[in-house]
């Protein structure tokens, strides 16, 4: 039956040439070096990674004549692949371009960890690519971009332009000297003004927005810095600028799809915004239907989907072409360090002092000359376990590429910032300690500083802003004095937050980063052990107990910033 109404349907169309088409754009997004499906840091295989979206991206070509390949940036950082190829062996190719060549992707933007690679990395693997690699808000000067900002594709006499932003919140987390000379101009403005551009000049009939950005406003929140742009305006860009046909959103990790159906009446009109998870887990695929009238094309009808790609069969071509740099991986995450004479957990890293970030603080004291250490778990699923340390536990441990930085902060700064920081923890009522989770998920985890070098108490009773008890300075032993000046180990990232909020200066930078110091720190001790000395603790802690016990568990399943 089939083939038969396949030549009919051939025979109509023909009468009709290239009055209607079906455009189909395939996109990944913060991709986060999940290529080869095995985790290097957890030591096992994994269910999804390019690899994985290789196949399902084989099959929409297979199927679709007209298939654009988009990603949405963020491929450069977030797992020791990149790592060790943005900055251990930086001769030859880099894995992430031959593996995005060998997809032949259209296009990509830039992401904010892309750029926090720096130049040195962004730059070598921008000659690398064989697609275009864009930006159009990274600004030079008023008029120029240092990436390309857009891109225009061709199938048949349809023109799709691709314009790429990213988020323009950068200087809140990432130190200038990363993106020497860029001014990362508001997405709003820059998306109105190159719509009318790429409308008329460029002569587009379709117009996709590729943007590194998230649909979740941040900038009305009290403690957004002045002067720093919405971190994530896509649904914003997609009110108030319908001519954005497709905006394909990225930054938050999340899944979301404002055009599930097909043939809904006013779909044409609004824009499509879409948001396709991270590391490889879900490929987003949008459908336009175009018609031609008179000399250009319209988009009638559109609609998306957002496929899992969980337990797809990884793609034979590109496992062959990541087999040798797989290996080496393994080799590297693998070798040893030391020997962890406890296991040491991170289950309730942010509920009690314990050995895991004590173990950052000693790292952050051994390197530098502060006199209190802050610093944040970035993981409640990671184990040290009892044994050798090799340097995927380091990873495992801490996460994200800071370099180690000493801030002046007043005694009452400290405290500010605490208390900030205590946004991670609700108020709980002591009548009913169990009613509300303790956790509060509109704050992230990574955010949540603990201090060394003073002791104090969080009352999880009291308001934010009123909670940090008993601050005392730990070498005098004295109530923390409010007007003197300490020197503060910090990250780098919180540096940049912490500048912006106090002005704080920066008084001196390590030349490597947290992570390799830590690694240092381990081979230099060559054993670990818990720590078992609290400097501060939450407040009552019987709550605390009870929520432990009671609770916790099951709000951790509710948090999402790992
Ligand atoms: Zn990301």
């Amino acid at each position: 039956m089939l083939p038969q109404w396949r030549k009919i349907s051939d025979y109509f169309r023909s009468l009709f040439p290239g009055r209607e088409k079906t455009l189909v754009i395939l996109y990944t997004t913060d991709v986060h070096g999940f290529i080869y499906p095995y985790d290097y840091v957890l030591g096992r295989d994994t269910p999804w990674g390019l690899a994985r979206l290789a196949t399902r991206i084989a099959a929409y070509r297979k199927r679709y004549s007209e298939v654009l390949l988009l990603d949405n940036g963020d491929f450069l950082q977030g797992s020791p692949l990149t790592y060790y190829y943005n900055f251990l062996q930086n001769r030859g190719s880099h894995p992430i371009a031959r593996v995005m060549n060998a997809l032949k992707y259209d296009a990509a933007s830039v992401g904010n960890h892309d750029i926090e690679q720096g130049p040195g990395v962004y730059n070598r693997i921008r000659r690398q690519f064989r697609f275009p690699w864009l930006s159009a808000n990274a600004k030079i000067g008023h008029k120029r971009s240092y990436f390309q900002p857009y891109t225009i594709r061709e199938f048949g006499d349809v023109r799709i332009a691709i314009l790429g932003l990213t988020t323009p919140a950068i200087p809140l987390w990432l130190n200038p000297e990363l993106y020497p000379g860029i001014h990362w101009q508001d997405m709003v403005s820059a998306a109105r003004g190159w719509l009318p551009y790429l409308k008329e000049s460029q002569r587009a009939d379709v117009i996709i927005g590729l943007f590194h950005a998230g649909i979740h406003p941040n900038a009305h929140r009290p403690d957004w810095p002045k002067g720093i742009p919405e971190e994530n305006p896509c649904l914003q860009i997609a009110e108030e600028m319908p001519g954005y046909d497709v905006i394909l959103a990225a930054h938050e990790h999340r899944v979301y799809n404002s055009h599930p159906l097909k043939g809904e009446p006013d779909n044409p009109r609004r824009s499509l915004v879409m948001m396709a998870g991270s590391h490889g887990r879900h490929l987003g695929v949008v459908f336009l239907k175009l018609k031609r009238k008179k000399n250009s094309w319209r988009v009638v009808d559109k609609w998306g989907k957002i496929e899992s790609v969980h337990h797809e069969s990884p793609h034979p071509a590109i496992m062959e072409l990541m087999r040798p740099y797989h290996q080496r991986i393994m080799h590297y995450i693998n070798s040893r360090i030391g020997y962890a004479r406890h296991t040491i957990s991170s289950r309730y890293s942010r509920l009690k002092d314990g050995g895991f970030v004590n173990l950052i603080h000693q790292t952050q004291f051994r390197f530098s000359r502060a006199e209190i250490s802050l610093a944040a778990s970035f993981t409640t699923t990671y184990v040290l376990k009892k044994g050798p340390i090799r340097i995927r536990d380091v990873y495992g441990l801490y996460r994200y590429e800071n370099y180690l930085y000493v801030v002046i902060l007043t005694g009452q700064q400290l405290i500010d910032h605490l208390e900030w920081s205590a946004q991670y923890f609700t108020t709980v009522d002591p009548q009913n300690p169990l009613a509300r989770p303790l956790i509060n998920t509109d704050f992230m985890g990574f955010n949540y500083d603990m201090a060394e070098g003073i002791s104090y108490e969080i009352d999880i009773t009291r308001p934010v802003g009123e909670r940090i008890q008993n601050a005392r300075f730990g070498a005098t032993g004295e109530p923390l004095d409010l007007q003197r000046s300490f020197r503060v180990a910090v990250n780098s990232y919180r540096a940049q937050q912490l500048r912006k909020r106090f002005r704080c200066p920066i008084i001196w930078k390590s030349n490597k980063e947290i992570r390799d110091l830590i690694v240092e720190y381990i081979k230099e001790k060559r054993e670990i052990w818990d720590k078992t000395t609290p400097n501060w603790k939450l407040v009552p802690e019987w709550i605390v107990e009870k929520y432990i016990r009671e609770r916790l568990e099951r709000d951790f399943s509710a948090i999402r910033d790992e």
